[in-house]
């Protein structure tokens, strides 16, 4: 008999053949995927026979399904077309193999004993139904469903949970005599004349429209008017919505919505109803998609699965699932329009509550697997840390003793830490660290301190070496800056176990460093999110207590996403006697009233620093060089003072001079890139300047002010932008002349720029979501993520059968987006 293997290798080698010789085989392939079609049914129907593990069965399922959709349509498609698709069905292959072979992640889909055999079949059924390709729905041919694809709307299920953008009140309608004057209307007429007139030195598009009670003209001033008299043809049919006004004693409709009717369509779905406006794909129309998604909801909505448990939907007030998808497409007549409109009415509700809900379902898993590893249980309250904390000249604020408190249960817990720091510039980070390190070595462990610049490591060395020495320690730097043999012998001593503290740039893991005995990494990573992975730590066979640290304060609502599995401290007070730095904005024409603010600052004995946004000049931007400034100030501004220069192409040691050399005074004006933004320590530097300020995110502003106002001396930050400025901008540069709380700071980033551009979009940790909008739904998120946690402290692994389902839709959901292989 057939083995599963021989039949996928059956699948296999017509795609490879076809891939072979970089795609020029191709040419040679006639009729693909009728064969193929068969081959993939004889493989599917050996699933039930072959396959005892439900959830393997189910995802082999479902790749067979995708799989299917990479041919269909195949032998039709465009030669790009034929490519893309062939590439797409080796990686289903690809991952069939897996799946049947159990790699990695055989142990994350066993399902437990005792689940009802019933129950999971009919999830698989449900499943493999929504995960169909958005053609099997009724109305959609290639052509749509090529269209549609485009969109992002693949299958079934992409097509049910593409929430509409808005929604239309044409419960009502109004005969046209009776249509209010400054109310927004919904009406139904036929064309009688439609036509473009000269309207000043443009065009005017104008159809009249009448009912039986009068007449009503519609007008477009802009759009394409060949689109428009196209489909105005005198005698058709039309639905209008929008604000009626009087001109000229007649009733009239500026840029309306509207449709047209077609013979015998003046059904229940366009009108007498609260209808859905979806964003238009180019080729097809609003009718089009609303029949489309009509067929979707009445055939395939019930298959929608549900499995979040009955106590979490009543606590938080959840309708059933299958009424929440046929509530958004097609709301009833009593929904509230502003609900709908917000996103908000009980069907959005439910639909954008489950989305999150896995998501931080999937986190909790994560959290509750670094909880169920074996990590090191620290004895805390060491003689190490006692001492550092008696000869610091200062006293903890309350803050940092509740996160230094925070740091040690974890510690002393016996799995891994696994915890992020916040806290804004100048909160006291490298203090806390310092305490938790500590705590490291008072229990016979190395610790790692990890900065994201070779700067900052150096900087970190000079107070973390200046601590350990006192206390009778040894830290070492570790960088790339170094020679050969001089790194050869502190890797030596680090594997010795003679070294203690270690700083070195996040590449310190990387680069095959052996510690001896590494008990915790804490991991600086100022504003560049997730670059440190655990797994690169458990893949070097370590697997210590992990703290990050982020000076770069994170609205809460992107901590749970971004940073969703990990613990979070916040240190939420700063050091008394900082005083704020004051900010304010000034415009290129002030630039000689600047020029004086400066000379002015170095007159009192202090120093500035003037920041750049790019290295060379970009002459398509209009920004100014650096290099060409530091030379134009020293030359032609202040002969008298001393200006240096420092950017990001400059070697280690370079850099460092001229950082010593400012440290020591030696400068009066440093000119930079943004190299500085990282923590860099001078506390005499008392105004900042910022070129271009406008160019910059809030939270690079926050960073780079953050450089001065370190001591007791009163600072500044100029805000240096040209008059031209976008909203935007200016929007931003105005809260930073109105606050200093980093936290402030991050959600007013948050709003003005959206999560993705703040976090930047690309391995930001940030997942897509379809439904959620992680700034829309925060306080949904929040709940989603308490249930979700609730959850999984009283099932870890979510092992029990009651949670069977949950667990193989999550994977199905969420498998392929985030790394849940190690949770199971
Ligand atoms: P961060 O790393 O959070 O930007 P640092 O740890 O570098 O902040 O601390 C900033 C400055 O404040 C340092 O000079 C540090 O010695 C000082 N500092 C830290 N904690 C306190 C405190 N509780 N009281 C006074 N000064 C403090
Ligand atoms: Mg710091």
């Amino acid at each position: 008999m057939e083995t599963l293997k021989q039949a996928l290798e059956k699948i296999e080698t017509p795609l490879r053949f076809s891939a072979g010789n970089d795609f020029r085989n191709l040419a040679l392939v006639r009729d693909l995927e009728e064969p193929l079609r068969k081959k993939i049914t004889a493989l599917r129907d050996m699933l039930p026979e072959k396959v005892t593990d439900a959830g393997q069965a189910a995802r082999m399922a479902m790749k067979l399904t995708a799989l299917e959709a990479a041919v269909s349509g195949f032998d039709g498609a465009s030669p790009e077309e034929r490519k893309r698709r062939i590439a797409e069905g080796l990686s289903c292959v690809e991952a069939l193999r897996e799946v049947l072979s159990g790699t990695g992640e055989a142990d994350a889909v066993s399902f437990p004993q005792g689940v009802p055999r019933e129950a999971l079949a009919s999830l698989e059924a449900a499943m493999e139904k929504l995960a169909r390709p958005a053609q099997f729905v009724k109305g959609v041919g290639p052509k749509i469903g090529m269209l549609l694809a485009r969109k992002g709307l693949k299958t079934v299920e992409d097509l049910l949970l593409f929430m509409p953008r808005k929604y239309e009140d044409r419960r009502v309608i109004k005969p046209i005599a009776r249509a209010e004057s400054g109310r927004k209307e919904t009406v139904v007429g036929t064309v009688v004349r439609a036509e473009i007139h000269p309207y000043q030195k443009r065009k005017v598009f104008e159809a009249v429209i009448r009912d039986d009670t009068a007449a009503l003209k519609a007008k477009w001033f802009k759009g394409s008017f060949a689109y428009l008299r196209n489909l105005f043809k005198p005698g058709c049919r039309v639905i209008l919505t929008g604000e009626l006004r009087m001109y000229r004693f007649q009733p009239e409709m500026i840029h309306p919505d509207f449709e047209i009717l077609e013979e015998g369509e003046e059904s229940h779905l366009h009108f007498k109803r609260i209808v859905p406006i979806y964003s238009e794909t180019e080729g097809i129309g609003q009718k089009h998609l609303r029949r489309i998604l009509l067929h979707a909801v009445e055939d395939y909505a019930r298959y929608m699965p549900g499995p979040i448990p009955r106590d979490i939907c009543d606590r938080q007030g959840l309708i059933d699932i299958i009424e929440a998808v046929r509530a958004v497409h097609f709301p009833g007549p009593d929904e509230d329009m502003s609900r709908l409109n917000a996103m908000r009415s009980d069907g959005h509700r439910r639909l954008i509550f489950d989305e999150l809900f896995y998501f931080e379902l999937a986190m909790a898993l994560k959290h509750a697997g670094n909880v169920l590893d074996e990590g090191i249980a620290f004895r805390t309250g060491g003689e190490l840390t006692d001492r550092f904390l008696s000869i610091l000249p200062f006293r903890l604020t309350a803050a940092q003793r509740r996160v230094i408190a925070e740091i040690h249960g974890d510690m002393a817990r016996p799995s891994p830490m696994h915890r992020l720091l916040q806290g804004d510039v100048g909160s006291g980070k490298t203090v806390v660290s310092m305490a938790a390190m500590l705590t490291a070595c008072d229990n016979g462990y190395q610790a790692a301190l990890m900065a994201p610049t070779e700067i900052l490591a150096e900087q970190h060395h000079r107070n973390v070496g200046r601590w350990a020495e006192s206390l009778g320690l040894r830290a070492a730097l570790l960088v790339g800056g170094m020679r050969g043999p001089e790194k050869r012998e502190i890797a030596r001593q680090i594997e010795a176990g003679e070294v203690h503290i270690v700083v070195g740039t996040h590449a310190l893991i990387q680069e095959g460093v052996e510690f001896r005995k590494l008990g915790l990494a804490v991991v600086d990573e100022q504003h560049r999110f997730g670059v440190v992975q655990r797994a690169t730590l458990r893949a070097k066979g370590m697997n210590p207590d992990v703290l990050v640290m982020t000076a770069t304060p994170i609205p809460r609502t992107l901590a749970m996403t971004v940073y969703g599995d990990l613990d979070i401290s916040v240190i939420d007070e700063m050091p008394p006697g900082k005083k704020p730095v004051r900010t304010k904005v000034f415009y290129e024409r002030e630039r000689p009233r600047v020029y004086e603010i400066i000379r002015k600052e170095i007159a009192k004995g202090n120093q500035v620093f003037i920041v750049y946004p790019l290295v060379t000049e970009s002459e398509a931007l209009d920004l100014k060089d650096a290099t060409r400034m530091a030379e134009h100030l020293q030359r032609d501004v202040f002969p008298d003072l001393r200006v240096g220069l420092i950017h990001g192409r400059m070697k280690g040691p370079e850099k460092e001079q001229i950082m010593q050399a400012f440290n020591g005074r030696g400068l009066d004006i440093l000119v930079a890139t943004t190299v500085i933004e990282v923590g860099i320590d001078i506390p005499q530097a008392s105004l900042m300047v910022i070129e271009h300020a406008e160019r910059f995110g809030l939270a690079q502003l926050h960073q780079l002010r953050g450089r001065v106002g370190r001591s007791d001396i009163p600072s500044y930050c100029i805000l240096m932008t040209g008059s031209r400025g976008s909203d935007v901008a200016r929007r931003r540069l105005a809260v930073m002349e109105q606050t200093h709380d980093g936290f402030r700071i991050a959600e007013a980033d948050l709003e003005i720029r959206g999560p993705g551009e703040m976090m930047g979009t690309r391995q930001s940790g940030l997942p897509d979501f379809r439904v959620a909008d992680i700034l829309r739904d925060g306080r949904l998120l929040g709940d989603a993520r308490e249930e979700a946690f609730r959850l999984v402290r009283k099932d870890p692994r979510l092992q029990k059968p009651e949670h069977a389902l949950l667990r193989a839709v999550l994977l199905w959901r969420w498998e392929s987006r985030l790394d849940l292989a190690r949770t199971g």
